[in-house]
């Protein structure tokens, strides 16, 4: 990070290196071409620039990597010496092997260069002594080398010419001359393209024996271009060096999401904070109306981590990390329609597979559970998922919990370790402005209705809306005051232990009721008086107000 200009020189030596894992790889299983031996000499060529670049760096990491570094000098060579610079993508033409490398390949070469002027030769010869101006020797996969002579020139075709085809305008001769010759050239092209595969092919041996050690420096290779490319872009957008340790905690000051961030958005990315643990921060529950950036903030969060753990620098002013064992997401609805599952299916194998395997080192992210079936099973099922993620004796795990049901902020009032935030939202003339911010509490409400009323839903439907939606949360809470979502089916034995709300209620409503009477002055009242008098109080006990 500190050296820029190793950084740009390192960059430009790595991309004159092929994949060479690939090559090698190809080469291995004979699916190779001459091209790729010339890509992994050239890729090669460059590891002792490599090697001096990085030679100064104080890194650990950079220094064992170079440590027993191998340039792979006797492969160069060996490619060097045997293959053309630019070879063909297939060896059917030959011309793959280097003039020199095999006696034998240089003969026949030879052979047939003398061969081609040898025709060129033929045709001038057979022009002069036919007089046919217009004669031509041609080759074609059929018939091999034949001589072409036009028809108003038939008369003079001597006696030697064999005919082989006759044409529209023109007829194809052979001569025993011609075949001879042609033999000798074919056999000798034939047998060079032959001797070329099979000088191919002890090379591909040579090479492929040597696989072990070209996948060595591939790792190498691969390892640097992360560590380059990690401290690329650390420096260029600014990202900080996280402070890793065994503890349970994350603390990330000014957290950014590293994509978003660099996305054209409207008010610039809104950076936020994250401090989580395994004691009283360990569920974070981020309410919110659709689009207020609760995904963005929950996958921010655990790409930090991921960035953190594999090495990296982070999107953040500052971040202390306690080492993560996994991160689970359930994030997106990704349908499975063509497996045969749900959406719904989807997300609770998911869900299910988180359960089953979070330990109290693991990271969750979950992005609205529940959504895909009814409201009530719906909300649910995410209650009780976060009730088992929050238990210690089972999960116990850090979980960022998105949703849109903001019922499901009473469970902060049930469970220790549960902190309700939300992203901010501020209403402006029937609008929602978005505000980005992660703070701590649950949003009063989702803004469906607002978010209706942008779409356009007319006016009353939107109040009859309302009222429903009041009603609904006239009923959240019992007469003790506690969530009713909250509460549990109690059995028979507890039942007798525990108080019952009800009956505690009535005892109170007795006794308020006891007082009344006791204050009535039925000497000073008329009948008609004590008669509205009684009237009254068996009124408050139907309305339940006292
Ligand atoms: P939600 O999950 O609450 O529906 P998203 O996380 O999908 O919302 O965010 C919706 C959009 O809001 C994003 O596509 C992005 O344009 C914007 N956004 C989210 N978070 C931020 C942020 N921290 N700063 C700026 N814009 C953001």
């Amino acid at each position: 990070i500190k050296n820029s200009f190793l950084r740009s020189d390192v960059r430009d030596l790595l991309k004159g290196i092929h994949d060479m894992e690939r090559i090698i790889g190809r080469v291995s299983f004979s699916l190779f071409g001459a091209r790729d031996l010339v890509a992994l000499k050239k890729s090669a060529l460059i590891l002792p620039d490599l090697w001096r670049n990085l030679e100064e760096t104080q890194s650990h990491l950079i220094q064992a990597i170079l440590k027993d570094w191998d340039n792979l000098h006797n492969l160069v060579d060996l490619i060097e010496k045997s293959i053309v610079e630019n070879p063909p993508a297939a060896i059917k033409e030959g011309g793959v092997i280097k003039n020199g490398f095999n006696k034998e390949l240089d003969e026949l070469r030879s052979i047939l260069q003398d061969g081609k002027s040898w025709i060129s030769h033929l045709e001038e010869q057979e022009k002069k002594k036919t007089g046919i101006t217009t004669l031509k020797v041609r080759y074609n996969k059929i018939y091999g080398y034949y001589i072409e002579v036009t028809k108003k020139n038939l008369d003079a075709v001597p006696e030697n010419y064999v005919r082989k085809q006759s044409l529209v305008n023109c007829e194809r001769f052979i001569s025993q001359e011609l075949k001879e010759y042609e033999a000798k050239i074919l056999g000798a092209e034939e047998k060079m393209i032959a001797l070329e595969n099979e000088i191919l092919q002890t090379i591909r041996e040579k090479v492929a024996k040597e696989g072990k050690r070209v996948q060595k420096m591939a790792t190498k290779i691969a390892e640097i271009d992360v560590l380059l490319t990690f401290s690329e872009v650390s420096a260029k957008y600014n990202y900080s060096k996280p402070e890793m340790n065994n503890g349970f905690e994350i603390q990330i000051s000014e957290g950014r999401h590293p994509i978003m961030e660099r996305m054209d958005l409207e008010t610039g990315f809104i950076p936020n904070d994250t401090n989580m643990d395994c004691d009283k921060n360990r569920v974070m529950i981020i309410t919110g109306p659709n689009m207020a950036g609760k995904s963005t903030y929950l996958r921010q969060v655990s790409i930090i981590i991921l960035m953190s753990q594999i090495g990296c620098f982070v999107p953040a002013k500052e971040a202390k990390i306690g080492i993560v064992d996994k991160i689970f997401s359930r994030v997106g609805a990704q349908d499975n329609i063509l497996k045969g599952q749900s959406t719904f299916m989807v997300e609770m194998n998911e869900t299910a597979n988180i359960l089953n395997n979070a330990t109290h080192r693991s990271l969750i992210i979950l992005d609205e559970i529940g959504r895909g079936t009814s409201t009530f099973d719906g909300i649910s099922i995410a209650w009780s998922v976060v009730e088992y993620l929050h238990d210690k004796t089972k999960a116990g795990a850090k979980t960022l919990f998105a949703t849109h049901y903001h019922e499901l902020t009473e469970l902060a009032m049930i469970l220790e370790g549960v902190k309700n935030y939300n992203v901010q939202v501020r209403e402006w003339n029937d609008r929602i402005i978005f505000l980005r911010k992660i703070t701590e509490g649950g949003s009063d409400k989702s803004y469906g209705i607002q978010v209706a009323r942008l779409a356009g839903l007319p006016g009353e439907v939107l109040t009859r809306a309302k009222e429903v939606l009041s009603n609904l949360e006239k009923k959240e809470f019992n007469e003790a005051g506690i969530p009713n979502l909250g509460q549990k089916q109690e059995s028979p034995n507890n039942k007798e232990k525990k108080p019952d709300q009800l009956q505690l209620f009535r005892e109170q409503q007795n006794d308020l009721l006891l007082q009344e009477l006791k204050k009535i002055d039925i000497n000073g009242m008329t009948p008609i008086e004590a008669l509205n008098k009684l009237n009254e109080l068996k009124k408050k006990i139907k309305e339940d107000k006292v």
